[in-house]
C-alpha cells in the first residue's frame, strides 16, 4: 500500500521523487539538478523565503535552505532529520539529484515509502481533491 501511494503521488497530483538519486547512490551525473525549475509542486531550485513555492507554509524561524550538502558528489539516503520532523523549510537533494534542488520536509512518502505525506505534497493531493468534495 504504501507503494501505491508513493506512485499514486506521482500519477494523480504530478508529484516528483523527494529522493536524491535515479536508481542507486553510486551512479554518476546527479550531483547537481539543472537550474531549471521542475513542474512538481513538491521540489524546486529556489531556496529563497519570499518566492519559494511553498513559502507560506514555512515559519519565518526556519534557516533557508534548512539543509545543506557537504559532498554534492554522494547521495544522501536514509538519516535523521536535522529539524523537528515535520518542519517544513528547503532542504537539499531531491527530484533525482543530490544538490541544487530541495524539498519541503526533511521525510515525506515521495522520498521513503514508510513515512507520511509531507505538508507540501498534503497540500497539493487537498488542492488537487477539493473540487470533487462536497
Ligand atoms: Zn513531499
Amino acid at each position: 500500500m504504501a507503494t501505491g501511494l508513493h506512485e499514486l503521488g506521482h500519477s494523480a497530483f504530478g508529484l516528483a521523487d523527494e529522493y536524491d538519486y535515479a536508481s542507486t547512490c553510486n551512479e554518476s551525473g546527479r550531483d547537481f539538478h539543472p537550474a531549471v525549475e521542475p513542474a512538481a509542486a513538491n521540489v524546486t531550485v529556489n531556496s529563497s523565503f519570499s518566492t519559494l513555492k511553498w513559502g507560506h507554509l514555512v515559519d519565518a524561524s526556519t534557516p533557508m535552505p534548512t539543509s545543506t550538502r557537504d559532498d554534492c558528489s554522494v547521495c544522501e539516503g536514509p538519516g535523521l532529520s536535522p529539524t523537528t520532523p515535520g518542519t517544513v523549510g528547503a532542504y537539499t537533494g531531491g527530484n533525482h539529484y543530490h544538490c541544487g534542488v530541495f524539498r519541503g520536509e526533511y521525510d515525506c512518502k515521495m522520498r521513503a515509502h514508510g513515512e507520511p505525506f509531507c505538508a507540501v505534497c498534503q497540500e497539493r493531493i487537498n488542492a488537487a481533491l477539493f473540487p470533487f468534495f462536497p
